[in-house]
């Protein structure tokens, strides 16, 4: 069961003098119900193939695939569709509203498209989430490990086919990050998610099931079970 995947992807930005090759050919299928870390040197294409597989950015040439969905295919409104109701973002900076209590944030995403949360299954996501009384909290209010898992808490309660996370613990010391990597990681483990994860850090990585490595926008490596000493 594929829950994403490129083939033949490109990508190329300008024209010219200026033109930057950021995707070569890619092929790749993420498997559902793995949480996949794209690693690569800066510049590598990471984003570039993130986004094009997330339907934030439209490939040069080739194929992306949320499920059987051709998203190289969709209009806007197809797209906005897809990223509405299909998948979920993490960023690195976390990209809550500020004038929203952590609670609110959560169900943001819900609202907009006109859902209301499985009672069951958004208990069981604040609860897993672990914030306790900080729900009613605004941004302002919560240390960064605790924004980012309210932001984790609002890609995963609406159940989408796959997450995709740009260096989601690029902003947060090393304790905070592991508990956002624990909560994605058990957020697999317990519930089936598909995640996909761009990170440079290893120990990031090392959560993950399998890693594809970029240079140059091209794969060129891969590893199941990967350690943090492996991946370096
Ligand atoms: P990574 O995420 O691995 O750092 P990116 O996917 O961001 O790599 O970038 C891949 C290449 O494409 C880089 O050379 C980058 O400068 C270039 N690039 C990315 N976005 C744009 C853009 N909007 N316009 C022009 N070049 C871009
Ligand atoms: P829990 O007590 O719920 O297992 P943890 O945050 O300790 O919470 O771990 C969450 C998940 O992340 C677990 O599935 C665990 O196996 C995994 N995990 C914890 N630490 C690491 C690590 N350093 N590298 C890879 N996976 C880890």
């Amino acid at each position: 069961n594929i829950a994403a995947r490129a083939v033949d992807a490109w990508k190329v930005y300008g024209s010219g003098e200026a033109q930057v090759i950021a995707l070569r050919g890619v092929d790749v299928e993420l498997e559902a119900g793995h949480f996949t870390a794209i690693m690569g040197p800066s510049g590598s294409g990471k984003s570039t193939l993130m986004h094009c597989l997330a339907g934030l950015d439209a490939l040069t040439r080739g194929q992306a695939f949320i499920g059987e969905t051709q998203i190289t295919g969709l209009s806007d409104s197809g797209l906005t569709k897809l990223r509405r109701d299909r998948v979920g973002f993490i960023f690195q900076q976390f990209n809550l509203l500020p004038t929203l209590t952590a609670e609110e944030n959560i169900l943001l995403p819900l609202s907009i498209a006109g859902r209301k949360p499985d009672p069951d299954w958004y208990k069981t996501v604040i609860t897993t989430v672990g914030l306790g009384d900080r729900l009613g909290h605004r941004p302002s209010q919560l240390s960064g490990g605790q924004q980012q898992r309210v932001a984790c808490a609002r890609a995963l309660v609406a159940k989408p086919e796959v997450i995709f996370a740009d260096e989601p613990t690029g902003n947060l010391d090393s304790r905070s990050g592991a508990e956002v990597l624990g909560f994605l990681r058990n957020s697999v483990r317990d519930f089936g998610q598909t995640i996909v994860m761009v990170t440079h850090d290893p120990n990031a990585a090392s959560y993950a099931d399998r890693v594809i490595f970029l240079a140059d926008g091209g794969i060129v490596d891969e590893m199941l079970e990967p350690t943090a000493e492996g991946v370096l």
